[in-house]
């Protein structure tokens, strides 16, 4: 494995890259903090924003609000068009960037920056589709039907793990569903943010769309909770743990606004005996142990059949023993840096847990580059085989640690994999379709997103994303999540120049 790079090598890679996008770093500049996973040092500050500025940018977005609301959709399609085009054109700057602040693989990387070239051409069709029903009417001479307009300002605060995809999510869509977006991005990844705030500006400017369409407050939590009490936001759209979404959630719903919460997960593959081993294998590592174990959707567990226990955990330990752990902008490299040493330590704890609760760690959880770069963290991904789901398997560990559990019955395994507090994602490796179907059944799986035959992670900008339980519930990115960003008035249209009432109700005057 090549040598990391040095923290001037990373500082001019990500300096260039925020240029190329057009961030005016001396404009930014400031006193926040930005430091990268890959070696662990400090690369330069940004300017942070305070509780207070963020009044300012909610009556700037409620001013935009105003004119944009008016704009047909197409037209508004017409700037997520241009975005999209933009960041085609910088996807390697912005890939670039996300490796750099949150050590993603550039494979991975690139790909975070594709899904927001995706979602972008998902919501330019969407500004022609924004439809409402015409629904038939009881009473003669009278038609029914529902409009949806533009919402209002959408506050996005986004998790470290997916720096720019899920700010594009919320952004594409709140922009042709005519609402401004303010966003409060990772406090980790500011220049990830920066940058692709930036593209938006300039989209902005060119296609002469309303200035405070797109803001971005770089801070941490006490900006977060000045955007989450604002009663400015129309919709708060939070990603992030299922800590962060417990303090968020209510304090939205105190002020009646309307919130969207993607949280935490705790994502199980079920191996059945029928299973298709070579793939069931591939599936299981890459969502195991791909972003090093820092997806919402990363692979926890594995339940699987007794009589294919054993094969499974050898093939995946043999598979974990040969990964190429390393600097994540190298070629060849599959598993990058953990985020912070808070992050390694969270690893150790749960290791730690899973020995006292009976499990036996078969492969990997030792560190990796530790004399190269002290401050770095670079895990090798474990596999843990436990006797049952104790309480350490039923929390989320945000790091590559992924138990294995035994079943017996197909009932046994899809409650196993319901019996968490989490209902993000979860998939079944079978040959069997009647299994198949049972998992995809109403008393399945209870998670968000239920798959057969690919891993947990790595889902298309088309389907909802989201998920149940503490995972919060929200639904965005495709089908019809946008419903989410509009308001819908019911209207009743009375041609009949007659007055009936609803219920057959009488009132003579
Ligand atoms: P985090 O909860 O520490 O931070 C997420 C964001 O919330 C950051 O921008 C942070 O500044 C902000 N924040 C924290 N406390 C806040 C508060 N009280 N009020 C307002 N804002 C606050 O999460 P993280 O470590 O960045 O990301 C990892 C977590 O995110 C994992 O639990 C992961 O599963 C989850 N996640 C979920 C999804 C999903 O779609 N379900 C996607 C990505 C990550």
């Amino acid at each position: 494995m090549t040598s990391l790079p040095t923290a001037e090598e990373l500082r001019r890679l990500a300096e260039d890259a925020a240029r190329r996008c057009g961030v005016d770093l001396d404009a930014v500049a400031g006193d926040h903090p930005v430091t990268s996973p890959v070696n662990g040092q400090h690369l330069l500050s940004v300017r942070r924003q305070t509780a207070t500025d963020v009044q300012d940018a909610v009556a700037r977005a409620q001013e935009a609000f105003l004119q944009w609301r008016t704009v047909p959709a197409p037209v508004r399609g017409g700037l997520v068009r241009r975005l999209g085009e933009l960041l085609r054109e910088h996807k390697a700057d912005l890939a670039t960037l996300v490796s750099v602040e949150v050590g993603k693989i550039t494979s991975e990387a690139a790909g975070e920056v594709q899904e927001m070239i995706d979602i972008c051409e998902f919501a330019v069709g969407l500004s022609r589709q924004l439809y409402g029903r015409t629904i038939s009417s009881e009473r003669p001479g009278h038609r029914l039907m529902e409009t949806w307009h533009p919402l209002g300002v959408v506050g996005v605060i986004s998790a470290f793990n997916f720096p720019v995809a899920v700010w594009s999510w919320n952004t594409a869509i709140a922009l042709v569903c005519g609402d401004p977006v303010i966003w409060k991005p990772s406090e980790l990844a500011p220049l990830s943010a920066l940058a692709s705030a930036a593209l938006l500006d300039r989209a902005i400017a060119e296609t002469g769309a309303p200035e405070g369409l797109s803001q971005v407050l770089i801070g941490g939590a006490d900006v977060g909770e000045a955007l989450v009490a604002s009663p400015g936001i129309a919709l708060l759209s939070a990603t992030g743990s299922t800590r962060m979404g417990r303090a968020v959630g209510p304090r939205v719903a105190d002020r009646f606004g309307r919130s969207l919460l993607e949280l935490g997960g705790n994502n199980a593959a079920i191996v059945t005996p029928s299973a298709d081993l070579d793939l069931t294998t591939r599936g299981i590592v890459f969502s195991a142990a791909g972003t090093a174990g820092q997806r919402c959707t990363t692979m926890r567990r594995v339940i699987a059949h007794v009589d294919v226990v054993d094969a499974v955990v050898e093939r995946v330990a043999a598979a974990y023993r040969n990964l190429p752990i390393g600097s994540p902008l190298a070629a060849g490299t599959l598993v990058g840096p953990l985020i912070h040493d808070a992050a390694w330590k969270g690893m150790q704890d749960a290791l730690q847990a899973a020995r006292q609760q009976g499990g036996e760690v078969v492969v990997g959880g030792g560190r990796r580059l530790a004399e190269e770069a002290p401050d770095a963290w670079y895990a090798e991904p474990a596999l843990v085989r436990m006797p049952g789901q104790t309480d350490i398997v039923r929390q989320e560990t945000f790091a590559p640690v992924l138990y294995v559990l035994p079943y017996r019955t197909l009932e046994e395994a899809v409650a196993l994999n319901n019996d968490v507090p989490q209902g993000l994602s979860s998939t079944i490796f079978t040959s069997d379709q009647a299994e198949a179907e049972r998992f995809l059944a109403a008393d399945g799986s209870d998670c968000g997103i239920a798959n057969v035959n690919i891993g947990t992670s790595g889902a298309e900008i088309g389907g909802a994303f989201g998920g149940e339980k503490q995972t919060g519930g929200g639904r965005e990115s495709g089908s019809d999540a946008w419903k989410g960003y509009m308001r819908r008035a019911t209207n009743t249209i009375n041609f009949s120049g007659e007055l009936p009432l609803a219920q057959g109700v009488e009132f003579p005057i």
